[in-house]
């Protein structure tokens, strides 16, 4: 696949939420030289909130998820090859070769590559039974075995774990949460509003272990529970691992690419190699409005870093430096997330907790810093923007 239109070829690699806008915002800002995108997944690009909420529930057919139809692609000259990975890139060279020995050649490349579950060293956690939830592929596997279970134990209590206990709610089946943090939600929220979101699991009858470690997934051919490191046994005829996710870095990592848990990019996206970026939840970028490098998992950085990287390519560069945001839906409740809110120095609730329809406000040093607001959509959209305001004026020097 080797071609003299290498010499213009874009060339992004994973078929995910940011390479989709990447390609769309350079043919709308003008780009006419090929675009190819290779996603080692069969689909094409498709939105990955609802596999843990509606998608789950309700199991409509997967082109629902998908982000524009075939002929959107086609239509544009945006080329994909899907169900391929590509397994290494030459950066002097400028050519990429698929895991089936393929190359091809570009001028520009761009990481989108996004993230995989990660796995626990666990015994027993190969067993059948064991499930992952990040991709349409996985909920097609999980999906037989939850209809099938009347226990469902879900390792981890971040937000896939809590959606994912939700539905299972809804369908009635027992569902035992294990985390081993003290309280759940613990990365993305503080303290009240993951105490709303406990109380509000064990209300619908969800049993939550927390501070709990497990020691090995039990199960004779098949997982039959988990093992708890005190000893405690749980019941499950399926089980989901939903212990956060991690950069799929290795291939650029193998390309010689600096990585600290996701690609190293300056702020407008490089990657520390000519024409050579990284973009979505494989990134880890300079953040000056929060003094340190995020790597973020939402919708809205993969879309808004690869409106920046696509303007960066055509030409224009603007340093990516976003409020970010983010939502998580749990059985009639939307929490809404803007900003970062871990290095608060004073917490506020703003309205009923009891209620349920509230939001809470983080700030350090006086200036507003992050909101989580539950069931108050207004309260998200300006706390975006007082945010926006309040943490540029601090934004200051090299991170
Ligand atoms: C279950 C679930 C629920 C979520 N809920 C929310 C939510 O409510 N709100 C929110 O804001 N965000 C949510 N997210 C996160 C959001 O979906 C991601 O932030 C977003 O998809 C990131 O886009 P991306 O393009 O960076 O990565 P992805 O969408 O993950 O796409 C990356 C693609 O690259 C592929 N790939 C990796 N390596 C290679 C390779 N070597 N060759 C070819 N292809 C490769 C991957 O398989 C994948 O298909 C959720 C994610 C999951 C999994």
């Amino acid at each position: 696949m080797t071609d003299h239109a290498g010499a213009e070829r874009v060339l992004v690699i994973g078929a995910g939420q940011a390479a989709a806008q990447l390609a769309i915002s350079l043919r709308a800002g003008g780009f006419a030289g090929p675009i190819t995108v290779i996603g080692d997944e069969p689909f094409l690009p498709y939105q990955r909130p609802p596999l843990s909420k509606k998608f789950l529930a309700e199991r409509p057919a997967p082109d629902s998820l998908f982000l524009r139809p075939a002929p959107f692609w086609s239509e544009r000259g945006i080329e994909f090859m899907l169900g391929i990975a590509v397994a290494k890139v030459n950066l002097r060279d400028r050519k990429a070769t698929l895991a089936d020995g393929r190359t091809i050649a570009f001028q520009t490349l761009v990481f989108a590559t996004g993230t995989c579950a990660r796995r626990l060293p666990l015994p027993g956690a190969d067993l059948p039974g064991v499930f992952l939830l990040r991709s349409i592929g996985d909920v097609q596997r999980l999906r037989p075995a939850l209809d099938d279970a009347r226990r469902v134990a879900v390792l981890g209590g971040g937000y896939i774990g809590l959606e994912t206990a939700a539905v299972m709610r809804g369908e009635a089946r027992d569902v035992t949460v294990v985390e081993a943090e003290e309280r759940v939600l613990k990365r993305v929220t503080a303290p009240p509003v993951a105490k709303f979101f406990d109380t509000l699991h064990r209300e619908r009858g969800v049993n939550i272990c927390t501070r709990a470690r497990v020691a090995a997934i039990t199960g004779e051919g098949r997982a039959s529970g988990l093992r708890l490191a005190d000893g405690a046994m749980i019941k499950a005829d399926a089980v989901l691992l939903a212990a956060g996710a991690q950069a799929n870095d290795d291939v650029a990592q193998l390309a010689g690419l600096a990585c600290e848990g996701g690609i190293l990019v300056d702020e407008i996206g490089r990657a520390g190699a000519e024409n050579v970026y990284a973009i979505g939840d494989c990134a880890r970028f300079p953040s000056r409005r929060y003094g340190r490098k995020l790597r973020l998992e939402c919708v809205q950085n993969a879309i808004d870093q690869a409106k920046a990287v696509a303007a960066a390519i055509l030409g224009n560069p603007q340093p990516y430096d976003p409020v970010p945001w983010f939502w998580s839906d749990q059985y009639e409740f939307k929490l809404q997330i803007a900003g970062l809110f871990d290095d608060y120095d004073d917490v506020a609730e703003v309205g009923d907790l009891t209620k349920g329809r509230f939001s809470v406000e983080y700030r350090r040093g006086g200036r507003l810093i992050a909101v989580d607001a539950v069931n108050e959509a207004r309260a998200h959209m300006l706390a975006r923007r007082r945010i926006a305001e309040e943490t540029e004026a601090v934004a200051a020097g090299a991170v």
